[in-house]
């Protein structure tokens, strides 16, 4: 093993203390530092980042003029009791009426809003009497969904699969013409194909329906950062001494239960060392973990030693983690209307009732859901497109002039206009081939259930005989009720802040809000 790697520095204050290390600085990882560092137990802390930036999946760049959000985009569900959305206004970078009670009160159930225009593939748009109409049948079925969580027995494994089965039933019922209700059809497939994106899985097949209803949707109208998600990592990372956070400095395997020394600190053992893959190594009391479920999946068997309890290993295996990415594209000059926010897209040849086997290569860009337009940028004109699944992780391997050339020809086809300019640049995410990340976020998978999550995030060792506390697990994919999202990952990561602070603490008054 190399060497100790354990230097003072402004992040150390005197006195001997609980030496604690943070794996990943996202969202979870900063708040659990913050959090830890307004303690005086916790005197020694450090934040090991395998990337040279802090944030995660929150990341914003400057680009096309403006802001665009790689990572998480909205605030979801924005009202009091949201740590984000407090957070977000202390700091004051929310816009004023995304404060407002108005928005605060607002009931989404979740649902994304309606789109301003839908065009199909045969290059007209779509009725907004039949958008709307079947826009409310989809949401409801996703509501029926969600209601199997109070105790009756789920009809089928799936989302995805209950949904279909629901949709057949009512479709042997439709009386329309035939290409009337394959458009109608083909609204279904695309309202499937959003479902996607906001689960971040391939196919509403594979979250399992028994458990949808646990992730929770809070009150208030979805808002953005108009300055950027960053702000919000910015403010906790300057509240941090400099060097807390320790950056390039992927962790490669986390040995516990052990009896490591240094020379540096003669007679003291820890039970936790830390091993990185540029050789250095940290001995510690406590580790939090924060790194993303779709790293945990791929390292399952290394980054551990001794390797996990099963039961964790498998919770790790069986949770789902998707992806799910943006395209920006760049316009000179904007072909929507004035006032669009938000453009569909859908293909009238694709139906949830049927399965059509084809090539990646030919058919990705059927599963893009459409564009958002980009609001805050006033020189140039950004739209936004989403795209989940295997679709999505074939489209990070194909160059930026390919996806260019095969969005133009999806605008100019569904635009009906053969000659519509196209796209001046693009820009795109690329999660699932981040080797930190490997995907978007988490959902609850055929196979698993709510309780794998809280298997996941027990801490370690399991039967308290040995030293207590060694690995904390945080992240977005450690909270049973809001996972996927930034508050979910936050407050993972305050919860295991707190759990230390405890052990520690029993008397500390440790703060709210703990949702
Ligand atoms: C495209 C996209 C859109 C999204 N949209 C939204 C949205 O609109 N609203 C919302 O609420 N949420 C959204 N999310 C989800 C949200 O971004 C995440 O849930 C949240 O940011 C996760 O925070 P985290 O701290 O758990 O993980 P992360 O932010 O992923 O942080 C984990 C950190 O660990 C580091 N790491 C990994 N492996 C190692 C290692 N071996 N050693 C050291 N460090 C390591 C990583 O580099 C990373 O910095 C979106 C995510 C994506 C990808």
């Amino acid at each position: 093993m190399g060497a100790m790697e354990w230097s003072g520095g402004q992040a150390e204050r005197p006195g001997r203390g609980r030496r604690v290390l943070v794996v990943g600085g996202g969202i979870a990882g900063l708040g659990a530092a913050q959090r830890l560092r307004a303690h005086p137990a916790f005197s020694q802390l450090r934040v090991l980042e395998a990337t040279a930036r802090a944030g995660g999946r929150i990341r914003s760049e400057r680009g096309f003029g403006g802001v665009l959000e790689l990572g998480a985009h909205w605030i979801h569900g924005p009202s009091r009791g949201n740590p984000v959305f407090e957070l977000a206004a202390e700091h004051r970078l929310l816009r004023e009426k995304d404060l407002s009670e108005e928005n605060q009160r607002m009931e989404t159930g979740g649902h994304v809003g309606l789109p301003s225009v839908t065009y199909a593939s045969s290059g007209v748009s779509v009725s907004r009497e039949l958008v709307v109409e079947t826009a409310s049948l989809f949401h409801s079925l996703i509501d029926q969904a969600r209601e199997f969580v109070r105790g009756a027995a789920a009809p089928a494994p799936s989302v995805g699969e209950y949904v279909r089965g629901a949709l057949r039933a009512l479709a042997a019922g439709w009386t329309d013409r035939e290409d009337a209700r394959r458009l109608r059809l083909a609204l279904m497939h695309n309202f499937l194909n959003v479902e996607c994106c906001v689960s971040g899985t391939h196919s509403m097949d594979l979250v399992a329906l028994a458990p949808f209803g646990e992730y929770t949707v809070l009150p208030g109208l979805d808002c953005t950062f108009p300055g950027g998600y960053q702000g919000l990592t910015n403010h906790i990372m300057a509240s941090l001494p400099e060097d807390m956070i320790i950056f390039n400095k992927p962790v490669k395997t986390i040995h516990w239960n052990g009896s490591f020394q240094e020379a540096a600190s003669p007679g003291e053992t820890f039970p936790v060392l830390v091993e990185c893959e540029d050789g250095g190594c940290f001995p510690a009391h406590h580790v939090i973990v924060t790194v993303p479920l779709g790293f945990l999946k791929e390292h399952v068997d290394t980054f551990f030693e001794p390797p996990l309890p099963t039961e964790k290993a498998d919770a790790i295996r069986k949770l789902g983690f998707g992806t799910n990415n943006k395209i920006f594209l760049e316009f000179e000059e904007p072909f929507w209307e004035p006032g669009c926010q938000h453009i569909q897209v859908v293909w009238e040849d694709m139906s949830p009732l049927e399965d059509v086997a084809s090539q990646l290569q030919d058919v990705w860009f059927k599963k893009l859901i459409g564009f958002w337009v980009l609001p805050s940028f006033e020189s140039v004109h950004v739209l936004c497109g989403f795209i989940a699944g295997l679709e999505s992780e074939f489209m990070e391997t194909l160059t930026d002039e390919e996806v260019l050339l095969s969005l133009t020809q999806v605008l100019r086809r569904v635009t009906g206009n053969a000659r519509l300019p196209a796209p001046r640049s693009v820009l795109r995410s690329r999660w699932h081939s981040a080797p930190y990340t490997r995907g978007s976020y988490s959902y609850v998978a055929v196979g698993s259930t709510g309780e794998d999550i809280d298997r996941l995030a027990r801490p370690l060792p399991e039967d308290g005989t040995e030293a207590q506390l060694q690995i904390l697990f945080a992240g977005e994919a450690t909270h049973r009720t809001f996972y996927s999202t930034t508050h979910g990952a936050l407050l993972s990561g305050w919860r295991e802040a707190d759990r230390l602070i405890a052990l520690q603490d029993p008397q500390a008054q440790l703060p709210g809000p703990q949702l």
